[in-house]
């Protein structure tokens, strides 16, 4: 992609269906009444067997990396997660997790997990790469970074909590289910990665849950960790040619993208969530 392409961007929240916000307590713009001591809510599934193999000995797995919360909690004990669409918030330690693997199939995410993790968190973008709005990345594992997205949008599919009720990768799964446990990554769908800039709030202070959307007249399913944002391709039209160097199937050691410049657009998602974070659902205060 040409340095100084404008059409690759992101734009989450607004174009999403349903989005729930994870974002560090005492920040803009989630202010006023969500200032008030939190109380702690305990949000995790009910135990079901593992999905692969039907073990009943399950481990809690968090849908988003426990890493990421432990970067959005900051110097706090705990962060916020609610939606645009519903009412209410939960107040959350580590993250969502719920219970369908067992040990060894929730350790199989681990193994590409870590990479991601550490490439996620790693990332950040140079003035240079603000002003030209692109950037691009040697000597990145695009495999490990196609499981991860698989992995998460996988565990988002199967859980039974609210914040993953309408996450559903229809046909897809069973290649995202092969993907996400080593199988042949090329049966993955497209995933596109691009980065966000933004000013009001640090890059790790919040996150995006996966969500559907349109992105380039394609539908997708979209999520964001640490000002990088991640589509997946549901559909089977193809992506403009302009943005081949982004998806990532496609360059296996190398990545190159755009940088979206958030605009007041994008917080609109974020002030409509902490409207009604504020407004408590059917009386019962801070629960979803
Ligand atoms: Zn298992």
């Amino acid at each position: 992609m040409a340095p100084g392409d404008t059409t690759v961007g992101s734009r989450p929240i607004a174009c999403n269906t349903l989005t729930y916000v994870f974002a560090r307590i005492g920040l803009l713009p989630l202010t006023g009444a969500l200032a008030r001591a939190p109380q702690l809510t305990h949000h995790f599934g009910m135990p079901r067997p593992c999905v692969i193999c039907g073990s009943t000995e399950t481990v809690r797995s968090h849908l988003l990396p426990a890493a990421f919360g432990r970067d959005l909690r900051g110097n706090g004990a705990n962060f916020w997660i609610g939606s645009a669409e519903r009412p209410g918030k939960t107040i959350s330690q580590s993250g969502v997790f719920d219970e369908f693997l067992c040990n060894t199939h929730e350790a199989q995410i681990h193994d590409y997990e870590n990479y991601a993790i550490e490439f996620i968190r790693d990332f950040s973008l140079s003035q240079a790469e603000i002003d030209a709005r692109a950037f691009r990345r040697d000597g990145t594992d695009n495999e490990s970074l196609i499981r991860f997205v698989c992995s998460v949008l996988w565990r988002f599919h199967h859980s039974a909590r609210p914040e993953a009720q309408d996450v559903d990768l229809g046909e897809w799964e069973p290649n995202i289910r092969n993907v996400t446990f080593g199988g042949s990554v090329y049966q993955a769908p497209d995933v596109f990665m691009s980065a966000i800039h933004q000013a009001v709030l640090p890059k790790d202070a919040f996150m995006l849950s996966p969500a559907g959307g349109m992105q380039w007249g394609r539908r997708v399913i979209q999520f964001s960790l640490n000002g990088l944002a991640f589509n997946t391709k549901l559909d089977h039209g193809e992506w403009p040619s302009a943005i081949q160097g982004a998806v990532l199937n496609q360059t296996p050691n190398w990545l190159a993208s755009g940088v979206h410049h958030w605009g007041k657009r994008e917080w609109e998602g974020f002030k409509a969530a902490a409207v009604q974070m504020q407004t408590p659902k059917g009386g019962r205060k801070l629960e979803i």
